[in-house]
């Protein structure tokens, strides 16, 4: 084994288990490791480097930031926060925000928020719908609300305040809902889940719900948005607004920020009540203000939706020859196939070895979320990989080896 990849399995609490490459730098679609291979990236950093790696104009706005100032304090204003705040919220449909560091702090301060809006408006409601299969986020009230059981069991007691009931299911969600319900809170696709697309109508029947109710609707974003889907943010898609929306990985192209909004409304923080000390520093703003930028005036997330398209239509075309696959689903680029087996963590390794990285979201299926700029030749490339690789698969091996999980 190579020693550096030895000693890191000896540092670091062994709580992932990693494929054997070590990468050492990153432009645009493209990965290469230390060995000088070339990878094409098709999870960009958990579909996080929506622009690419080391997109121009963020690693500019970086490095002018860095020079210029890294950290003030949340007493003090500071200019990239305020210009970030400014051009997130003009082109969302919410008001107020509070930057956090990650996807699950962008969540923890969403609970809080709609915890402290339901003693206020709702007398004193405090539970949070959330489904069975979503992800949040790995602190533990995250866990909680994380509808999965195999990672809430080493952990309990869990905090109390979370009901998980099934996706895609409007129904559930109206049995669930009682006087101590404050908010339902949904990926508007389930990402890790497996790329679970809703029905047509799911976010608009919910949305119906909790204004009938009276209780706040939280979009969990972080993996749907910043263009991932097609558009900037999913929910425009559905045709509703949210009264909460988290923000987190593709907001800073690769550097740590989370953020939450919220309508005016649903905005009743007051001084003291919650707070970060890195959350919102100039230089995480700078990287989050360049990408929305770019986003924008490139409209990134058109080209995500024709790409997306096209990604799908090759896949389908795949699924048409390929007996292995069983289903294409997504949306923009935000794509899995289901496999008609337990092979994806084979297929991944094989397609590793043949130079393109993509995601075994669970043992059956595949996950493609490439930057948001990749090409149509991109796209080609990979499909002419993933053909080889599914036709190696598709022929029965004599001796079934060890079938890897998670
Ligand atoms: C990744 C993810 C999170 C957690 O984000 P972290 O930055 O890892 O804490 C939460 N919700 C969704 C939908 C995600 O995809």
């Amino acid at each position: 084994m190579d020693p550096l990849q030895q000693a890191a399995e000896q540092l670091f609490f062994s709580v992932v288990r990693r494929l054997p490459v070590t990468f050492v730098r990153g432009k645009g679609a493209w990965l290469w490791d230390d060995q000088g291979r070339r990878y094409l990236d098709f999870v960009a950093g958990w579909a996080v480097v929506n622009l690419g790696h080391s997109h121009p104009v963020v690693v500019q706005a970086i490095c002018e930031q860095a020079r210029t100032l890294t950290q003030v304090s949340n007493q003090f204003y500071s200019v990239p926060q305020t210009r970030l705040a400014r051009l997130l919220i003009h082109h969302c449909c919410l008001d107020r925000v509070f930057f956090a560091n990650s996807g699950a702090e962008a969540n923890e301060g969403a609970i809080k928020l709609a915890r402290k809006w339901g003693k206020l408006h709702r007398n004193g409601a405090f539970e949070v719908i959330t489904t069975l299969n979503s992800f949040h986020g790995r602190t533990l009230a995250m866990v909680a609300a994380t509808g999965k059981p195999v990672y809430q069991a080493p952990y309990h007691p869990l905090p109390a305040g979370f009901v998980n009931v099934p996706y895609d299911d409007v129904d559930a969600i109206r049995a669930a809902t009682s006087e101590r319900t404050c908010a339902v809170m949904l990926e508007p696709i389930q990402g890790e889940g497996g790329v679970n697309v809703p029905h047509d109508d799911y976010l608009a029947q919910v949305r119906h719900w909790c204004d009938q109710q009276n209780i706040l609707l939280i979009l969990d974003e972080i993996q749907t948005g910043m263009g991932r889907t097609g558009t900037l943010f999913a929910y425009e898609q559905a045709g509703i607004e949210p009264d909460i929306l988290t923000l987190a990985k593709g907001l800073g192209n690769g550097v740590p920020i989370g953020a939450f909004l919220a309508k005016e409304r649903a905005a009743v923080f007051e001084p003291g009540d919650h707070g970060s000390t890195f959350g919102g520093n100039p230089l995480a703003c700078s990287a989050a203000l360049a990408t929305l930028s770019v986003l924008v005036e490139q409209e990134i997330p058109q080209h995500a939706a024709e790409m997306g398209d096209y990604l799908r239509q090759r896949l389908q075309e795949l699924q048409a020859t390929q007996c292995l696959i069983t289903e294409v689903r997504g949306r923009g680029l935000l794509i899995a196939i289901e496999l008609g087996a337990e092979v994806a963590q084979e297929a991944t390794r094989l397609c590793l070895e043949e130079g393109l990285l993509v995601n075994p979201v669970k043992p059956t299926a595949l996950r493609f979320m490439p930057p948001l700029i990749v090409t149509r030749d991109q796209v080609d490339q990979a499909v002419e990989i993933l053909t080889r690789v599914l036709s190696r698969l598709a022929v029965p091996v004599p001796s079934p080896s060890g079938r890897g999980s998670g």
